[in-house]
This record gives structure tokens, C-alpha cells and sequence, in this order.
């Protein structure tokens, strides 16, 4: 039997491709521009091979030029251009795409910079335009052609004059409606900033003419309104630079130029991966906590970028929730896009990122608690509580990658200890990691029950943050010592045969005990005589797994 072809209502499909698959209408400039930048890629590319022609840099641009007048919306590149029948194949087919194409037969010759691949992005013209009309000269040609549609109803195209190889996109820009204001995209800033967002690194110049208030001629408190020729994006993205190149302050920069945050950050993280996964990432640890930060509003994620131009704003995926503070953005050519180019297929390659990234977050971290204490000291003040919620979600399973970066208050020192510090001087006769828990300090250390443990000389642990003990309890052992709170029933220290009660003790005060405990019914479990207390007359101590802090916590928490 005779297979057929789908066919399908072009009409319908073009609607649909408009207007469902793109969340937000400002990247149709984006998908201009990189059609526009790839098309001087492919002359680029040409000229790799083609010994008779040179790349002058200074030849290549893009110049987006906007004229209220007229409401149109130019994007001018002098890429390789169309030829008629690129016109016809390329922007009267729908999905099919001369860049994929271009590079799929230049494979061998690297057209990683190429971005296009879908055949779509061209048509998102139309959430903006009423009309979209195309002047193209195509590299080696004589003549132009004009390509010009209004949407659904088709194309037309006719021979046209242009001097120059390359192309012109001229949008006519819808008017505005009630519930649609488009006039914005005539708006000089506006255009800088949507050009500034996802296609500042575009790696040719992006040119507009910018109006600007100058002192006129002959006066000095008069001026005049100039229009000047600027290049609006950055061109050379600073994570492909050397990173020998680069200084601090280009980091800095980078992270108040991004709104990453406020502060300045207090470590920067450059990676260019070159194994399984090809990718490059500056991460930036921030210094102070956003006022969000510990609220339902706050959302983690990184810029993501392909190739250079940006497709998400925040992508989650990358960043675990303990690493949620981190700033910062990853730009890959692997990436399985979908043909919005917004969401990404969770695909391997993203997964693979995300792992590289949570490592060197991980290692980062503790280079800075090795080589710059008080820094790691600001950071662990902002950010410390968020390491002890990941210690404690999802039942412990990332204790080993966040246990070496916690700080604890010690009995020792009046800053801040690792576990690391913690073990490395317990004396050989003690058996437990000691604890202590309380609102504060002070309290802790008014605590009956930490004298034992203190007369012994052994350090104990202050943990005055409610979730301490919840982490303490999910670790817990470190370098095969147990946690062991003060206020436990069984210290594990060998009590000297002096130190121990007596049975006479015991038994004389029997009475007292029994006594007590009838008052303190269904309070308290037992009362005993102890050698623990050295100058309070009683404490508490508890059996099994809660103590007395946690129970506090836990009875104040919502059901
Ligand atoms: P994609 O960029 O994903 O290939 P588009 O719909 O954006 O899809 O563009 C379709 C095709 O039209 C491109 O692959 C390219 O061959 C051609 N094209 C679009 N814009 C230009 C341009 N400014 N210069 C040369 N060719 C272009
Ligand atoms: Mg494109």
C-alpha cells in the first residue's frame, strides 16, 4: 500500500505556533537577533574554508533600529542572507530550519556557535507584528528579494533592491489594544534591556542608535537631544574568558551588572568544564542573606544559557535546596532544548550539570572554611541554617556532603567549631561527641547537667538553633563517635567507684524519692540519687531518642 504524507492546516499550525508556544513576547527579539548572529556565523564559518575571503571583523553587526513614525521595528544584519529559494525553503516552511541544516554539513568544521535548530523562532514575529517583511541578499548574489506576510494568510515575494549582502526584518508593530500594550517595542530603553537580557553575549555587536541629552554648541546650560550609534551588548561573555584574565573586580562587577544581589559576594566559583558534560558557570556565594530568603516567595535557580543567549532565568533543577543562596549562571552547548526554548527536556546532560555544580559549591565551601575562616564565618551567619535543614530533609540522605561544613558554639572556644576540630581533640579516654542544648549560650552553660562533662574536661557542643538538634540526631555519628546530649540518662563516662551513689545513700533516701515522685507523678519517670551534680542540688535527664529541647520544639510546631 501506498504510504501518504501528513498534511497539515498550515494556517492552523501557524496560529498555534504564534501564539501557545511562547510564554513571553519579548524573546521574539531574541530569536531575531539570533537568527541574525547566525547568519554571520555562517559567513564566519564560509571563510574558514573559502581562502578567497576575509572576515573583517568591523563588516559584521546587527543594528536593530526603531522609528515610532512609521511604528516599524528593523533588525539589519550583514550575515550570508537569502536567496530567493532560501526565502521560499526557510521562512515559508514551517519548522524546518537552514541553520540545523548549515551545520549538520559543516559538522566537521565546528558550528557549535550556530544557535537556530527548530525552524520556529523566525514566526514569533507575529506575536508583535501585523506585518513582517524581509529584504535579503545572499552572499555571491547580484540581487535581492522581498519576502512579506501578514500571518496566517501567507507570503508573498518579489524581487527588491538592496545594496549590501545580508538582511533586513522589518516588523510593523501591532497598535495596542486594552489588555496589550506593544508600543513598548518601539521604546529605545526598553528594546536596550530585552537586547541587554537574553542576547548581551552575542558574540557579534548589536547596534542601536541611542538618543542622548548633550550640551549644545557654543552654550554650556543648553542642550539638545543627539541620537548616537551604541553597541548594546557585552559581546565577549566573561565565562568564556581566561580565567587567568580576570580579576576580582571583573567578578564583582559581573555579579552587581547581573542583580545576582546587593552585597558583594564573598567567593565566586569559574567553572569551564570540559568532560562528559561541556559547559561553563561562574557561581557566585553571596555575602548577606536576601530578606526572602527563608520565606515560601524566595526561588533558587541559575541563568541558563545555550550557546550564549539566555533561556531561562531561573532554572531549579541546578541547585539542591541546602545550595539554595548560590548566585550565579551555566551556559552549555549539550543542552536538549524544546522548541520554546524556555523549558528544557530533563535530559542527562542537566543532571550531569547539576551534580558538577553541587561538587564544586561543595568544595568551594570548604576552601573557604580552610583558608578564610571569618569569611566562611559571614557566610555560615547567613546561610548556615539552610546547611542544617539539608542535613536534616530528606531523612539525612545529604549529611555526608554537608556534615565537614557545619559550625557548632563550643564550651572550648568562643567561636565557632567543625566536628572535624571537635574530634581532633577529644582526649583518647572519651566516647562520645558531647552536646548541650539550649535557647542560648548563657542558658547552656547555667545547665546543670553539662558539669560532669565540663569537670571532666571534655568539650561540649552548644546548639542554640532549633534545628541543631534535628540535624545532630540525623547525623548521627562523625568519624564513628556518637552524639551523646548532657542530658542523656547514660553519660558513657566511667564513673570512679567514689563518684558512684552508694547503696546506703540510695536506700536512706528511699523514702524522699518515693515522695517525690508521687508528687511529680506522670512528670517525671524516676528520681535517683547522682553523682553528676556538682553544685545544683537537681537536673533532669532523659532515656531514649528526644530530649528535652527537642521535645520543646516539636510540641511548638503546628500539627
Ligand atoms: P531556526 O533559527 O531555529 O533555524 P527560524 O525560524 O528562526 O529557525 O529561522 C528559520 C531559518 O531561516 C533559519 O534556519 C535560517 O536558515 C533562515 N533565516 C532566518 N533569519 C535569517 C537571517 N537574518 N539571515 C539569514 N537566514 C535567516
Ligand atoms: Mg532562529
Amino acid at each position: 500500500m501506498a504510504k501518504k504524507e501528513f498534511k497539515a492546516e498550515s494556517k492552523r499550525l501557524l496560529e498555534m505556533m504564534i501564539n501557545s508556544i511562547y510564554t513571553q513576547r519579548e524573546i521574539f527579539l531574541r530569536e531575531l537577533i539570533s537568527n541574525a548572529s547566525d547568519a554571520i556565523d555562517k559567513i564566519y564559518y564560509k571563510t574558514l574554508s573559502d581562502e578567497g575571503l576575509v572576515f573583517n571583523k568591523e563588516d559584521y553587526f546587527i543594528k536593530v533600529t526603531a522609528d515610532k513614525a512609521s511604528r516599524t521595528l528593523t533588525i539589519a544584519d550583514t550575515g550570508i542572507g537569502m536567496s530567493q529559494e532560501d526565502l521560499e525553503n526557510n521562512l515559508g516552511v514551517i519548522a524546518k530550519s537552514g541553520s540545523l541544516a548549515f551545520k549538520e554539513e559543516n559538522e566537521a568544521k565546528d558550528g557549535h556557535n550556530i544557535i537556530g535548530q527548530f525552524g520556529v523562532g523566525f514566526y514569533s514575529a507575529f506575536m508583535v507584528a501585523d506585518d513582517v517583511t524581509v529584504i535579503s541578499r545572499a552572499l555571491g548574489s547580484d540581487v535581492a528579494y522581498k519576502w512579506e506576510s501578514k500571518g496566517a494568510d501567507g507570503y508573498t515575494i518579489e524581487p527588491a533592491e538592496k545594496d549590501t549582502v545580508g538582511t533586513e526584518i522589518i516588523l510593523t508593530i501591532k497598535a495596542n489594544t486594552e489588555e496589550d500594550n506593544y508600543d513598548e517595542f518601539l521604546e529605545e530603553y526598553r528594546l536596550k534591556s530585552i537586547i541587554k537580557k537574553y542576547s548581551d553575549f552575542i558574540r557579534f555587536p548589536i547596534k542601536m542608535n541611542v538618543t542622548k541629552s548633550q550640551p549644545k554648541e557654543g552654550s554650556e546650560n543648553e542642550f539638545e537631544e543627539v541620537s548616537e550609534e551604541q553597541t548594546v551588548n557585552s559581546m565577549v561573555p566573561i565565562w568564556r574568558k581566561n580565567k587567568n584574565e580576570l580579576t576580582e573586580e571583573d567578578y564583582n562587577n559581573f555579579y552587581a551588572e547581573k542583580r545576582y544581589g546587593f552585597d558583594k559576594p564573598l567567593k565566586h566559583i569559574h567553572i569551564s568544564a570540559d568532560g562528559a558534560v561541556v559547559y561553563n558557570a561562574i557561581l557566585f556565594i553571596p555575602e548577606s542573606t536576601p530578606f526572602d530568603y527563608y520565606t515560601k516567595e524566595f526561588e533558587k535557580g541559575l541563568e541558563l544559557y545555550s550557546n550564549g543567549v539566555l533561556i531561562m532565568d531561573k532554572c531549579g533543577d541546578l541547585l539542591p535546596d541546602y545550595f539554595s543562596f548560590v548566585k550565579g549562571m551555566v551556559d552549555s552547548e549539550d543542552l536538549s532544548l524544546n522548541i520554546s526554548r524556555e523549558l528544557l527536556q530533563h535530559d542527562r546532560q542537566l543532571t550531569l550539570i547539576a551534580k558538577n555544580i553541587k561538587n564544586k559549591i561543595k568544595s568551594s565551601l570548604q576552601a573557604l572554611l580552610k583558608d578564610e575562616r571569618e569569611n566562611y564565618e559571614k557566610f555560615y551567619g547567613a546561610f548556615g541554617r539552610q546547611l542544617k535543614f539539608g542535613v536534616y530533609n530528606d531523612y539525612g540522605m545529604h549529611k555526608d556532603t554537608l556534615q565537614d561544613l557545619l559550625l557548632f558554639s563550643s564550651s572550648f572556644e568562643k567561636k565557632l567549631v567543625t566536628l572535624d576540630e571537635y574530634i581532633s581533640r577529644m582526649p583518647e579516654d572519651q566516647k562520645y561527641i558531647y552536646y548541650a542544648s539550649g535557647e542560648s549560650i548563657e542558658r547552656i552553660e547555667k545547665l546543670p547537667q553539662t558539669e560532669m562533662v565540663a569537670d571532666k574536661g571534655y568539650e561540649i557542643l552548644y546548639l542554640t538553633d532549633d534545628i541543631d538538634e534535628f540535624a545532630i540526631k540525623m547525623i548521627q555519628s562523625y568519624k564513628e563517635k556518637e552524639f551523646k546530649s548532657v542530658s542523656s540518662g547514660d553519660l558513657g563516662i566511667e564513673a570512679d567507684d567514689k563518684d558512684k551513689p552508694s547503696d546506703a545513700e540510695e536506700s536512706e533516701n528511699k523514702e524522699l524519692f518515693e515522695a517525690m515522685k508521687g508528687i511529680l507523678a506522670g512528670k517525671v519517670k524516676d528520681v535517683k540519687a547522682s553523682k553528676r551534680l556538682k553544685t545544683h542540688p537537681v537536673c533532669l535527664s532523659t532515656e531514649g531518642e528526644l530530649t528535652i529541647e527537642m521535645e520543646k520544639i516539636l510540641k511548638s510546631m503546628p500539627n
